[in-house]
């Protein structure tokens, strides 16, 4: 018989009823240290004082009005996106995914607005992932989110990740629109896209008018030690997907755009009952309080050399096990000769978490508030655990 809840997910019998910053208590007892942070979501850590106090604070006054009104809490969130980025305007909804639809529902009416209403494709390269609704799967177009699903939206068109020649020659068919891309991916393994590869495709772009999209779901907010990750790369995109962490845990997403980009998504053309409410809004504003405060973000980029110096010495003393790091800031991944999945088991027992990914990587995407002394315990978990999965392999 089928479980109550839709058996959809690969869960791991392991379940957990507390958080306190980078930890997460099991019914047990036991005290895990998280490395995963819920999939980078729980960008300030378990419980942070600050966002307990937005949340509740917000809970006691009001929860929803609706978009028929003004919402202050929205107003006050986007100001400080729009003040700290490249956008210009900021539309709030509940997820990564619904974020990555009104990017694509963007591109489409920005050229229709633009008397150019063939321009609907729109570019996406392999490996990417940017959620799981029928245009987000049809968008990114792999195999393993796709079987089954069809008919798949058309107006998307898959590159080889990093063949420039192919990326030259597809931007210049007319009914291109749109690049989208995740500057750092995530879903398929921890692959940031190196910064040149980031400015050729605002280059590409400009030489085109082509819009370009930024998947900054999992690698914004702080997670690369930057705010956002593009910032690396000293380029900046038209349009921005942002979810995950800027909720630190409270279900926000949002799309961030210039005036230009936006000009076609005029009263009526969309929305959300839920997005931009106050709960989350207000969490929103905490988070990002947090992140600007002089200071924060250098930490972030020290602790990411700690963590990665330990990694790598991890790495090498395990080089049955793993077979280097890779990614930025916060956003690490280790590369497995053994199975991912295995070493994720096997930490479980070793009381510390993290997340597999595509390309026979694990994950280590810790709090951004997480202490040195924690990066130290962790990387130690996970020595013991490499050392039990070790011998387990040498016995079988
Ligand atoms: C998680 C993720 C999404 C989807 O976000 P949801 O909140 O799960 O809908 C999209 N793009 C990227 C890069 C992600 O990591």
């Amino acid at each position: 018989m089928i479980s109550p809840v839709l058996p959809s997910y690969n869960r791991a019998k392991l379940s957990f009823v507390k958080g306190e910053g980078a930890w997460m208590i099991a019914a047990d007892g036991r005290r895990f240290l998280d490395f995963g942070s819920g999939i980078a979501v729980m960008s300030l850590g378990h419980g942070h004082p600050a966002l307990v106090k937005a949340l509740t604070d917000q809970a006691g006054a009001l929860w929803h009005t609706s978009n028929l009104y003004v919402v202050p809490q929205q107003e006050a969130l986007a100001e400080r996106l729009v003040e700290h980025t490249f956008a210009d305007t900021v539309f709030f909804c509940n997820s990564g995914t619904e974020a990555t639809e009104l990017a694509i529902k963007m591109a489409r009416k920005y050229w229709y607005e633009s008397d150019t209403p063939e321009r609907t494709t729109i570019l996406t390269f392999e490996g990417a992932f940017h959620g799981r609704s029928i245009a987000a799967i049809s968008a990114a177009g792999s195999e393993k989110l796709t079987k089954g699903f069809g008919p798949l939206l058309p107006g998307f068109r898959q590159l080889p990740f990093g063949d420039h020649a192919a990326l030259r020659e597809a931007a210049a068919v007319p009914d291109v629109g749109a690049i989208m891309v995740e500057p750092v991916q995530g879903e398929s393994g921890i692959r940031p896209l190196p910064d040149q590869c980031l400015k050729g495709l605002r280059d590409l772009c400009d030489e085109y008018g082509l819009l370009l999209i930024f998947d900054e779901i999992q690698c914004g907010v702080g997670r690369t030690g930057r705010l956002f990750a593009h910032e690396w790369a000293g380029v900046t995109p038209d349009i921005m997907m942002v979810a995950k962490g800027i909720g630190g845990g409270y279900p926000i997403g949002a799309l961030l755009a210039t005036e230009n980009a936006a000009r076609g998504m005029t009263a009526g053309t969309h929305g959300s009952t839920y997005g931009g409410n106050p709960l989350g809004c207000a969490v929103g504003a905490a988070v990002m309080d947090e992140m600007t405060k002089p200071g924060f973000l250098e930490d972030v980029r020290q602790k990411s050399g700690f963590l990665r110096q330990k990694l790598e010495g991890l790495v090498a003393a395990h080089p049955d096990i793993f077979e280097g790091v890779r990614g930025a800031g916060l956003m690490l991944g280790l590369r497995c000769k053994a199975l991912n999945t295995d070493i994720v088991a096997a930490g479980y027992e070793a009381q510390i978490l993290t997340v597999p990914a595509g390309d026979n990587v694990v994950r280590i995407l810790p709090a951004l508030t997480i202490t040195e002394d924690e990066i130290a315990e962790g990387v130690a978990r996970l020595d013991t655990a490499a050392s039990a999965l070790s011998q387990k392999i040498a016995a079988a």
